[in-house]
């Protein structure tokens, strides 16, 4: 097990090395944006296919400039909800130094400004756009500790331990490359609050395809079979309980008791590894979880969970 401190987490970055780093989101596999090798360190370390393009994380707004065209649009949004859950594709400057395969040779480029006070710390440090996919296997589940980064990559990565992620679901992305906004993955940030401030409607894009390549994968996958809006027991499932648990399973994980959406998603993914984990189980039954708020990206998870790999 390979704990590193800031500063050596910094010094692996700057010499073109992956770190994995604590964000309020989940926990990510970092690298220096700019170096194309280091880039490839990750695609390699998670098993990602290539096409599916990185988040780059900044550590202030100011850095933007030189990487993206801002609109009026992208500032609002920047000023409500950074640093946050939130991350805004938009297109790549022509002299942008982000190396081409962070976007997947895309003509855009995602950008997002993580609150956790070591993420924030990192950044300032290195001095430059970092890349940081989550940092499990692609297509398992996401990562919300230290552990759960090395249960999913081995021991032998490198990891700034910041404790358990206070969000615990990815960042809501959003895309404004063309006229209207769109969202191309529900997650941290409630997409009606994001609404509020942009004072118009967030599009769902038709063609996931070219939007947004990662959202066609089958993800967030555990090993054990995950069965939603579960209202009874079944065979020797194990439980995500929202609300009150239902009655007549020996294993259960509560989400939230008191149902509070922003609490369920902090526990997600513990919950999926926690059950995962569990001997004897034959599958995961999730009850409800309301399709509002955060419940939107809870659910986005969930079904793709459910989809298996
Ligand atoms: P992850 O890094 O695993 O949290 O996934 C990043 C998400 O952002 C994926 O769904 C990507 O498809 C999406 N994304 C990243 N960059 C872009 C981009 N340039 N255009 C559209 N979607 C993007
Ligand atoms: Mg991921």
């Amino acid at each position: 097990m390979v704990d590193v401190t800031i500063s050596e987490a910094a010094d692996r970055l700057r010499r073109g090395e992956v770190v994995a780093i604590p964000t309020e989101t989940v926990y990510g596999l970092a690298a220096d944006a700019t170096d194309a090798s280091a880039v490839a360190k990750i695609f390699a370390a998670k098993g990602r296919p290539d096409f599916n393009p990185l988040i780059c994380h900044v550590a202030d707004p100011a850095q933007l400039d030189a990487l993206v065209m801002l609109d009026d649009r992208a500032r609002r949004l920047v000023a409500a909800f950074w640093p946050g859950a939130l991350t805004l594709v938009l297109p790549r400057r022509p002299d942008c130094p982000v190396a081409p395969a962070v976007s997947a040779g895309l003509p855009s480029l995602a950008l997002r400004m993580p609150a956790h006070p070591l993420a924030r710390e990192l950044l300032a440090r290195v001095d430059r756009p970092v890349a940081a996919p989550s940092a499990n296997r692609s297509g398992h589940v996401s990562p919300t500790t230290a552990q759960h980064v090395r249960d999913s990559l081995g021991t032998g990565i490198a990891v700034l331990d910041g404790g358990p992620c206070s969000v615990g679901l990815e960042s809501t992305v959003v895309g404004l490359t063309g006229e209207t906004a769109t969202l191309l993955r529900p997650g941290g940030i409630a997409a009606e609050d994001i609404e509020a401030v942009l004072g118009e409607t967030l599009v769902q894009p038709t063609d996931q395809t070219l939007q947004s390549p990662g959202m066609l994968l089958k993800h967030y996958a555990p090993r054990l079979p995950v069965r939603l809006n579960a209202a009874a027991a079944q065979g020797k499932e194990g439980l995500l309980s929202f609300g009150k648990p239902l009655p007549g399973f020996a294993t259960v994980f509560p989400l939230s008791e008191r149902g509070d959406l922003a609490e369920a998603a902090a526990r997600l993914y513990a919950g999926l590894h926690a059950l995962d984990h569990v001997a004897g189980l034959d599958g995961i039954a999730v009850m409800p979880i309301p399709q509002q708020g955060l419940g939107l990206a809870i659910n986005d998870r969930l079904v793709r969970a459910a989809r298996g790999r």
